[in-house]
């Protein structure tokens, strides 16, 4: 007998076209509000006076630090990721310039084309929204262009998200990536055919955070470990935009029960082997999330081919929305939880760790540059000259010019990364 009141029926759109919609039931004690709690007046203030960037900008020495520290077979996957992945990027760089070739129908609503085509091109998750421009990086907010945002999301691999973290479970990451990225050129033309502006917005070459826009579109909740809980595939939603200047019609958010879920689950505060997420949600740019401490989490990822651990133990992710929330109902238990199958992961090198085990990591494991490039020559030349090992004379001219020299090719380096747009490797 359930042991949960139903407190409401969430109807959304079946996974692949032409399936059946599907219904979540959602137990009384998990209600809260629909999307996610945010305070708009401080969304606006943070976006004006401190802007997002781009993680590849701002720590691009630690991204320069993970690239060095690949194993070799992590880093040919890598480098070969980037190479297929790079006209793919620049061809979304350039997406939004293009004119379409047609004029469109005369007040045509396509929202409901746009949604079959993506399905038809694979996307599991469809929604439609405004553009936010609070949430778009500093580095690209004057390319990003049209008010509409098209919000899909690509489902990864199932099998190999539940090796994570592993080379293989990467494959799926990084393949995802690739797929959806061409899949979603294909829906720009589209819409173009239809007779509107589209510009993709990479999953990989970010133009800025995705999540609130697809939390708006309501293909989802912002779930503890930092991802999107969708209905159909959890975390292992891997997110893309169109926006455009095409008339639709926008979706609206939902309330899935997952932040009082995460409340009560937790499994990846409790598993996460950086210890990088906060257990309380604080309210961060006007939002109320568990807060992820990035300089925590990104030694744990350069060091094990992208953890993803977080992503790995949701159970939502692991026996999706509609199982976990039945489960609920029926013992007022989250799905999994305590159990070496949705707990249990392996760390190269380490071994195995159950429910309730972590791996140690010492100080100096922590210890990684969390500056841009430039700025880390600067810490580094600031450390020389206070541990006195800063030559005087001709040999400190020389260290000087060398320095210099660095410098240059540092910041010609972030210039080029800029304009034509970088892979990221997260
Ligand atoms: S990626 Fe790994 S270290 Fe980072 S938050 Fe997730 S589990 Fe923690
Ligand atoms: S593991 Fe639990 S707490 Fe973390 S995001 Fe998934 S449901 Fe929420």
């Amino acid at each position: 007998m359930a042991v949960k009141k139903i407190g409401r029926i969430v109807r959304r759109p079946g996974l692949k076209l032409g399936d059946p919609d599907i219904e979540v039931r959602v137990a009384e004690d998990l209600l809260s509000q629909p999307g996610v709690p945010t305070n708009n007046t401080d969304v606006d203030f943070y976006s004006r006076s401190y802007p997002l960037e781009s993680h590849s900008i701002t720590f691009s020495a630690d991204r320069e630090w993970v690239a060095d520290n690949f194993e070799p077979e992590e880093s040919a996957l890598r480098q070969e990721h980037e190479g297929l992945l790079e006209p793919l990027v620049k061809a979304a760089r350039a997406s939004g310039e293009i004119e379409p070739q047609t004029k469109p129908a005369p007040n045509k609503n396509v929202t409901a084309d746009i949604r079959r085509r993506a399905k038809e091109l694979g996307f599991g998750e469809i929604g439609f929204t405004k553009f936010d421009r609070r949430y778009i990086y500093l580095s690209k907010k004057k390319w990003a262009k049209y008010d509409h945002a098209v919000c899909i999301a690509f489902e990864q691999d199932y099998e190999r998200t539940q090796a994570t973290p592993s080379t293989f479970a990467e494959f799926a990451h990084v393949g995802t990536y690739r797929t959806m990225s061409l899949a979603c050129l294909i829906l720009a033309d589209y819409i173009r055919g239809l007779g509107y502006h589209a510009q993709v917005h990479s999953p990989t070459d970010n133009s800025g955070a995705y999540i609130p826009m697809f939390v708006e579109a309501g293909l989802g909740q912002l779930g503890a470990n930092g991802q999107l809980l969708s209905p159909h595939f959890g975390s292992r939603a891997r997110l893309m935009i169109i926006s455009t200047d095409a008339i639709v019609t926008y979706d609206q958010p939902v309330d899935y029960g997952m932040h009082k879920l995460c409340q009560q689950c937790q499994v990846c505060i409790n598993r996460c082997p950086g210890r990088a997420i906060s257990r309380e949600k604080v309210w961060w740019r006007g939002v109320l999330k568990n807060k992820l401490t990035y300089e925590r989490c990104r030694p744990v990822m350069g060091h094990y081919t992208g953890c993803g651990v977080c992503m790995k133990v949701c159970p939502v992710q692991k026996y999706g929305m509609k199982p976990v929330l039945e489960h609920y109902i029926e013992t007022g238990e989250v799905l999994g939880k305590g159990t070496h199958e949705l707990e249990g992961f392996n760390v190269a090198g380490k071994g195995y760790f159950g429910p309730g085990e972590l791996p140690h990591f010492d100080n100096e494991f922590f210890n990684i540059p969390h500056t841009t490039i430039e700025d880390h020559l600067f810490v580094q030349l600031k450390e020389k000259v206070a541990s006195g090992k800063m030559p005087d004379g001709e040999a400190g001219v020389l260290a000087m010019m060398e320095f210099k020299e660095k410098l240059e090719k540092a910041i010609t380096k972030s210039k080029q990364n800029l304009k034509q747009g970088k892979p990221d490797e997260g």
